[in-house]
């Protein structure tokens, strides 16, 4: 069996749609929810469209194993992809994907918190660990490697969602205009995949090991990759703000 990421709680849910041919692709979505990880069990039940969920502390949940199809990256579907939603606060019945009516409950609008972006770091660590999946950004929609669902989207720029990140050849979803994962959390992407290089290299030294299940602790978290020394969430901050400079 597919290893299971260790910092999540397993909550096997929905039916097996049989197996997906990987896992290859990773991708990380915003799930339009202010859900935690047993309201998202509950969708998963229904409509079997994601692996994993991380939730607005950090705590992160997996639904279903890797190695089986999950129906939220269209044609990575069997292509090995993985599907990973994220907590982004947005009310179901009210946020909008359209231009007018921008506003704070507009998925571009939203950031990953910061125990979002630690998580999805160790998690991309874990997959280069364990999985063989390169703590690196996708160039193709079939690399083996970690991407967001904008890189499986054609149009977002020529429809003005914000950058064009669309990799190809495959589509990832059937609307080919979606924000997901929103422009601002597409600018923190840099800093987590370098922030997952450094928590990869510190656990193949033996330096320290993945997140623990539950809330993340970012203190705790922090400190794993500091040689000994505290850290504060504050400093851990401005590691971003470089990291993405
Ligand atoms: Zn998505």
């Amino acid at each position: 069996m597919t290893p299971r990421y260790p910092g999540a709680y397993w909550m096997s849910a929905g039916k097996d749609q049989g197996p997906n041919n990987g896992p290859t692709t990773v991708s990380f979505h915003g799930c339009i929810t202010n859900a935690g990880i047993e309201g998202v069990r509950s969708y998963v039940e229904q409509e079997n469209t994601l692996h994993g969920y991380v939730a607005k502390d950090g705590t992160a949940a997996q639904y279903k194993d890797f190695d089986r199809i999950a129906y939220g990256m269209l044609d990575g579907n069997e292509r090995g992809g993985v599907t990973w939603e994220t907590w982004d606060g947005l009310n179901v019945g009210t946020a909008t994907y359209d231009d007018v009516n921008r506003g704070a409950d507009a998925r571009p609008e939203g950031t990953w918190t910061d125990e979002e972006c630690e998580r999805i770091a160790d998690i991309i660590a874990w997959d280069a660990i364990v999985l063989g999946i390169p703590a690196r950004t996708v160039t193709s929609t079939r690399d083996r490697a970690h991407g967001m669902h904008g890189h499986g989207i054609p149009s977002r720029a020529t429809s003005g969602e914000g950058p064009n990140i669309y990799v190809g050849p495959d589509r990832w979803s059937k609307d080919n205009k979606k924000p997901c994962p929103g422009n601002k959390r597409i600018a923190q992407w840099p800093g987590i995949i370098r922030r997952s290089q450094v928590i990869e290299a510190a656990v193949r030294a033996g330096r320290c090991g993945f997140l623990p299940q539950g809330p993340v602790d970012l203190r705790a978290a922090l400190s794993r990759t500091a040689g000994g020394v505290q850290v504060d969430a504050a400093d851990w901050m401005r590691f971003f703000v470089a990291a993405m400079a």
